[in-house]
């Protein structure tokens, strides 16, 4: 299940200790944190920084052909900018959900198709399947299914500025303390890389951003109600986190 494994980003230091990092198999690689294969091909965001916080990201992308461009540059024009003519994003908030379902290969295929099935409370917001940019397994090990600046489907309204943490769980399989890690070190290795990111919210407190210069939504009456990853998995990440002064609403903006 793991041969679309095509790129490890690995690297360890003092801060990252503590993270879960066995010996993978298949064998891993040194590579930089800039994977050319892995920028977007219209990116107008900034720059990315380099972090100095490292963390280690397996990637393992999702299907992302010429049809899941077109459908998702469909759904930025429905959503957000009839005008829009590219699929990047600005990335100034996280969002961290549970997936819902019970492991990383049926997370996998769930995301992998590019167009959206079963799921009929969504598919009058377009055709595009859901995705997020990482999920995170229930072992801690970090997964990088799509470029970070490219814009997944995982949170209305915030799509646009969203980068999209989920981890392999539900309300009956709480989320684990190597994934409370793993998020911990993803989060900041984000905040590292691109500054501009001020907000690290659940997905169950995403409404409160409604009616905020960051809420970008035009179809009228299209929300979702949540309740991942939990409140009390985000106060014990945002416990963790305290350091940064992330916000998690849009008035500390
Ligand atoms: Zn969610």
């Amino acid at each position: 299940m793991f041969d679309r494994i095509r790129l490890v980003l690995v690297a360890t230091t003092l801060v990252l200790g503590a993270i879960a990092c066995t010996t993978p198999s298949p064998p891993i690689s040194q590579q930089t944190l800039t994977s050319p294969s892995l920028q977007p091909s219209a990116n107008q965001t900034p720059a990315p920084q380099t972090p100095s916080v490292r963390v280690q990201i397996i990637d393992r992308p999702i299907k992302f052909t010429e049809q899941r461009k077109k459908l998702t540059l469909e759904y930025i024009r429905l959503h957000y900018d009839p005008k829009a003519t590219d699929i990047s994003i600005d990335p100034r908030t996280i969002v961290i959900h549970w997936t819902d379902t019970p492991s990383l290969s049926a997370t996998f295929n769930t995301f992998d198709p590019e167009l959206l099935a079963g799921r009929p409370e969504l598919i009058k917001g377009g055709a595009v399947n859901v995705s997020a940019q990482f999920v995170i397994d229930r072992d801690g090990k970090i997964y990088r299914l799509m470029p970070e600046t490219r814009l997944a489907r995982h949170v209305i309204g915030l799509n646009h500025t969203a980068i999209g943490i989920e981890n392999v769980g539900a309300e009956k399989f709480p989320l684990t303390p190597q994934q409370l890690t793993a998020n911990t070190n993803l989060v900041r290795y984000l905040v590292q890389k691109y500054p501009k990111i001020r907000f690290l919210i659940g997905h169950y407190e995403y409404q409160k951003f409604r009616g905020s210069s960051l809420w970008k939504e035009l179809l009228p009456g299209y929300i979702t109600y949540k309740s991942d990853p939990s409140p009390d998995f985000m106060k014990k990440l945002r416990a963790k986190l305290n350091d940064l002064n992330l916000c998690q609403e849009p008035k500390c903006q």
